[in-house]
């Protein structure tokens, strides 16, 4: 019998990172891997943070931090969030984690009790489900299809919303759909929460810059919502620092309290240097990133002309992030080089044997017709990779 208990047992393994370690082990193995399947930019971390980093080595910082994070920081976070999204915080509403995936998990655990139900408006990002599971409460999924571009709308959130509803997890722009949100349909979503106030919702904004057109908008603008808001974003994405674990949410103050003594007793807080480094990270101008953004654009765009040629897959037209969110149920039922094919897990695996392509299925985004693939990644290795589904799913 095993000695685990049920809390573990019953966690899902991240997909998104399994699928990394699978491709990785192939590639030990002397494979021809091209792994489609992580979410993290190619790019190397900008010079001018590491720079930083290496200051702060030698200037000694190797204490504990403050567990919010050092005041400094917090101080740039307010800044960055009045300069980028009007955005309104004190320093004692921040508080900096170990990724925004901690950060997100700090929210769950402080404001669900055993039972309370969190929205997942589906595609959602992996870790979601996983999280609520780990604070005891119930996902509670809103289907979305390619047709509406992946999106929910107010009747829907209406419906899914019952007595014991605590926690919105929205994300924008989406992992895995890449869907961006308008400030008109934020409002609209904004008008049916104003009727149950003891709902809290977590904007998960990580992807706020790489963003093709437009611009992102934030839960928290609007005034009604500002105080039941918990504003989740960091510098993985954005700054290429995806290793360095720096995370923080934008809250109102009792909440980020509340995160405060649930890392307190977890980790203490983020790690000092990359704490350092953040700061000069979210103090320089957001044109000092475009360079990377404007790749991601480039890649998006060779992405769906190739993958349109693919007799079918059905593909949405992502505005942001660095993923493509293919509907793949056309192949089910079929039988591709001998293996019968029923869901978007079966294409998945088809993908990683016959064309040593790692992609992440759709089930564990809550989106079972749907096959990720992300183009963080060079175009040589994206024409390579396309060309190899392509003969693979023609044959
Ligand atoms: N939210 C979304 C939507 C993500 O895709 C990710 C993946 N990096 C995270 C949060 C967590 O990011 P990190 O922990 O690296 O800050
Ligand atoms: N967020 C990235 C992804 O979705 C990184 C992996 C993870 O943290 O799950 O691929």
């Amino acid at each position: 019998m095993t000695k685990l208990s049920n809390r573990i047992l019953n966690l899902p393994t991240s997909q998104t990172l399994a699928m990394a370690a699978k491709a990785r082990a192939l590639k030990l193995q002397g494979k021809d891997i091209i792994s489609l399947s992580l979410g993290q930019p190619d790019f190397n971390t900008p010079d001018f943070i590491k720079e930083a980093a290496i200051h702060a080595i030698n200037d000694n910082y190797n204490s504990y931090t403050p567990v919010n994070g050092y005041l400094e920081l917090r101080e740039a976070i307010c800044t960055k969030f009045k300069r980028d999204n009007n955005l309104d915080y004190l320093e004692n509403q921040i508080v900096v984690s170990t990724g925004a995936k901690q950060s997100l998990a700090n929210v769950a655990m402080v404001l669900l009790n055993p039972g309370d139900e969190a929205i997942l408006p589906a595609p959602y990002w992996v870790s979601y489900d996983a999280i609520v599971k780990l604070a005891e409460g119930v996902s509670v999924e809103i289907p979305t299809s390619i047709e509406n571009d992946f999106k929910i709308t107010p009747q829907q959130l209406e419906a899914a919303i019952t007595p014991k509803t605590k926690l919105l997890f929205f994300n924008s722009p989406n992992n895995p759909s890449g869907s961006v949100y308008s400030e008109e349909e934020y409002r609209a979503l904004a008008a049916v929460l104003k009727k149950h106030p003891n709902i809290y919702v977590i904007s998960d904004e990580i992807y706020e810059h790489i963003i093709f057109e437009g611009k992102t908008f934030s839960f928290a603008c609007i005034k009604e919502m500002y105080d039941r808001t918990i504003t989740v974003n960091g510098v993985s994405k954005a700054f290429a620092m995806t290793g360095w674990r720096i995370g923080y949410i934008g809250a109102p103050e009792w909440i980020a309290k509340a995160c405060t003594k649930m890392q307190g007793q977890i980790t203490s807080g983020a790690n000092c240097i990359a704490q350092r480094a953040t700061i000069t990270a979210l103090q320089a101008p957001v044109s000092k990133i475009e360079y990377m953004v404007k790749e991601f654009h480039k890649r998006r765009d060779l992405v769906l002309q190739l993958l349109n040629e693919i007799k079918g897959l059905k593909i949405n037209v992502p505005e942001g992030a660095f993923y493509v969110f293919p509907d793949v149920s056309y192949f089910f039922g079929k039988t591709i080089q001998g293996v019968k094919i029923n869901t978007a897990t079966d294409v998945a695996s088809l993908l990683l044997e016959k064309a040593n392509v790692a992609t992440v299925t759709g089930d564990a985004f809550g989106a079972p017709n749907c096959l990720r693939l992300s183009y963080a990644t060079s175009e040589t290795q994206l024409k390579e990779a396309i060309g190899r589904i392509k003969s693979a799913l023609a044959s």
